[in-house]
């Protein structure tokens, strides 16, 4: 980027900030004029584009609401009739909170535009803080392309990120940028892509002046990986040979131009590896690196400390918040804390209203908001984006040229101060989600049905379960689900008393049922090894008679106490831990859909 683009880039950022109002308005009257003859506008505006009248009769919307129009253009109909004018050039694939089902959102060139801006904007940001890390030198970035789904209309669905991958700008510049190959990025193994890239990034570690990922669950990962398969690695650098297990063609034709036989780096990167502690072991592998840039805030905090080891004292940059939807935020501050991160709102990119939040969300320790369970909406109507007060929490809506209209994201937001006139937030966490490990998302409803469809196994025992509850175990990598269950024997039948009597296949079963009945997302994640087997903790009698006065002594109220379905205190963990008689893990990957 040269110098003047990158101050263009930062004058615009000072631009859009300070003229917020005016140009979300602008953005607003737009989308409602090109798109106010669909019929789903149509059947609230009647042909009008009047701000006044959008916020009067368009209805605040889940994609629930929205689905059954997105199913029409997905299944021919033409978007143009139906939610927005523009003609679309795919779906993209969100991770979404319904049953963890991926929302399909339509996608239009117009949204491309957008995230070209948004790149511009974050890189001369980057330029300001860590210099033009693009001089002569690359960034081991490790990406994950994932298959496209065929819809019945031709259209394809594909998550945001392999779209950009895919673009000819990235494909261009990725040779000289990156360290990662086009194939390794496409491989669809994803244990082969991750050991090709890893090996990759080794050979070229002279050049890596970045380390990250999209999410920071995947840099610890890897590295994870690599603490795994270091030896392996360096017997192909020596050799100049890939391994016999990479059979994936692309893969091993990147390996026969770039890998050649390097006795002294293997050598080197052995002695590296070698040593007992792996702390700041990529500070040692990748001598000049200036950052890890990866989003380490909401989901990803918890792994921070990890991470932290691992990198040696280089900051740990969360450079944007960014959804399928199209609400992007960036951080001013690159340098800060994960803890301190506040995005700021691009005003250019969606028209943003919000819904105030009645409870006070409380601030932990780790100065992160915790969201309180009962929070409702207050009776108010949704602000705009400058009308935000500091302090106050609120849930994200959306109006976008993607043909979303006053669209709930799902996501809660606290203001932590301004940029100009824009507001600047801090991510908070999702609506209704209960359980996650990674970057998917378990409700209550998806948890509670799990339980349900495998605690039928245990009645050919004379078993039943009594009391359950869930945690998201993130101490080992990948996290996995841990399901505690107090079990006792039904009446007259007092054989099975403690869980060295349970029946491990039956448990294991158990754990697969469960796997098994849980969402698109997580079973999508368990086969690529990003979630580990799910565990049960059969845990003592009287168990969850402990924990309930735990929660009592803790100021719950004894007659409107219900077990929590999933735990998210520590003490309250430790004693389902210190109560535990047996652990059963599922035996395979869950089943997928067709
Ligand atoms: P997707 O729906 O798959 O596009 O994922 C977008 C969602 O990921 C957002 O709605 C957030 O819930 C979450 N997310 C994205 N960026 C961040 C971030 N910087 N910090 C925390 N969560 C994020």
């Amino acid at each position: 980027m040269a110098t003047n683009d990158y101050e263009s880039g930062l004058k615009m950022l000072e631009e859009l900030t300070t003229d917020a109002q005016q140009i979300q308005d602008q953005l607003l009257g737009e989308i409602l004029s090109k798109n106010a003859e669909t019929e789903y506008l149509q059947g609230f505006l009647h042909g009008q584009t009047d701000k006044q009248l959008f916020k009067k009769n368009v209805p605040i919307v889940t994609y629930e609401h929205l689905k059954p129009y997105i199913d029409r253009i997905v299944n021919g109909e033409a978007s143009s009739d139906l939610l927005l004018v523009e003609p679309l050039i795919g779906f993209s694939l969100s991770s979404g909170t319904s049953g963890g089902l991926p929302k399909l959102i339509p996608t239009t060139a117009e949204s491309a535009h957008i995230t070209a801006t948004f790149n511009k904007l974050y890189r001369s940001l980057m330029i300001k803080h860590f210099g033009d890390i693009n001089q002569a030198s690359k960034r081991m970035e490790l990406m994950f392309a994932k298959p496209d789904v065929e819809t019945p209309s031709g259209l394809k669905a594909s998550a945001v990120s392999t779209r950009a991958f895919k673009g000819s700008s990235f494909k261009a510049i990725l040779p000289k940028l990156y360290t990662s190959p086009f194939e390794t990025i496409f491989c669809p193994d994803t244990k082969q892509s991750m050991y090709c890239q890893i090996l990759f990034g080794l050979i070229q570690r002279d050049e890596a002046v970045m380390i990250g990922s999209i999410f920071a669950s995947t840099v610890v990962r890897s590295i994870k990986f690599l603490e795994n398969n270091w030896k392996e690695l360096c017997s192909n650098i020596k050799t100049g040979q890939i391994s016999e297990w990479i059979t994936d063609s692309g893969c091993r034709n990147a390996a026969s131009l770039m890998l050649k036989p390097n006795l002294e780096l293997a050598d080197l990167i052995e002695d590296v590896c070698s040593c007992k502690s792996w702390e700041g072991i990529i500070r040692k592998l990748w001598p000049k690196t200036k950052y890890i840039g990866t989003v380490c805030t909401g989901a990803m905090l918890q792994y921070t400390a990890e991470l932290e080891f691992y990198c040696g004292g280089l900051p740990l940059v969360s450079g944007f918040y960014a959804c399928s939807e199209g609400a992007v935020g960036i951080n001013l501050e690159p340098l800060c804390k994960p803890s301190d991160v506040s995005y700021t709102f691009l005003p250019n990119t969606v028209y943003y209203e919000f819904l105030s939040i009645k409870e006070d969300c409380v601030t932990d320790s780790q100065n992160q908001v915790q969201l309180n369970a009962m929070s409702h909406h207050e009776d108010t109507g949704p602000v705009d984006l400058v009308n935000v007060k500091l302090g106050q929490c609120y849930e994200v809506l959306v109006t976008s040229s993607m043909g979303l209209y006053r669209y709930r994201v799902g996501d809660i937001i606290k203001v932590t101060g301004f940029h100009n006139n824009t507001p600047q937030f801090q991510f908070v966490g999702r609506q209704n989600v209960a359980l996650g490990v990674d970057m998917e998302r378990t409700s209550e409803a998806d948890i509670l049905k799990a339980v349900a469809e495998a605690k039928a196994l245990l009645d050919p025992l004379g078993l039943i379960l009594t009391e359950y509850t869930s945690d998201g175990d993130t101490s080992s990598t990948p996290g996995h689900y841990v399901i505690f269950w107090e079990i006792k024997p039904k009446e007259g039948n007092n054989n099975n008393k403690n869980g060295k009597e349970l029946d491990p296949k039956v448990m294991e079963q158990c754990c697969s049922k469960m796997e098994d009945s849980l969402h698109f997302t997580y079973r999508m994640y368990r086969k690529e090894n990003m979630i580990a087997a799910l565990e049960i903790r059969v845990v003592k009698q009287g168990t969850f008679e402990s924990l309930m006065d735990y929660f009592v002594t803790k100021g719950a109220s004894l007659s409107q106490y219900k077990t929590p379905i999933c735990i998210k205190s520590k003490e309250a963990l430790n004693i389902l831990d210190s109560r535990v008689i047996a652990k059963f893990f599922s035996p395979r990957t869950p089943i997928q859909d067709n």
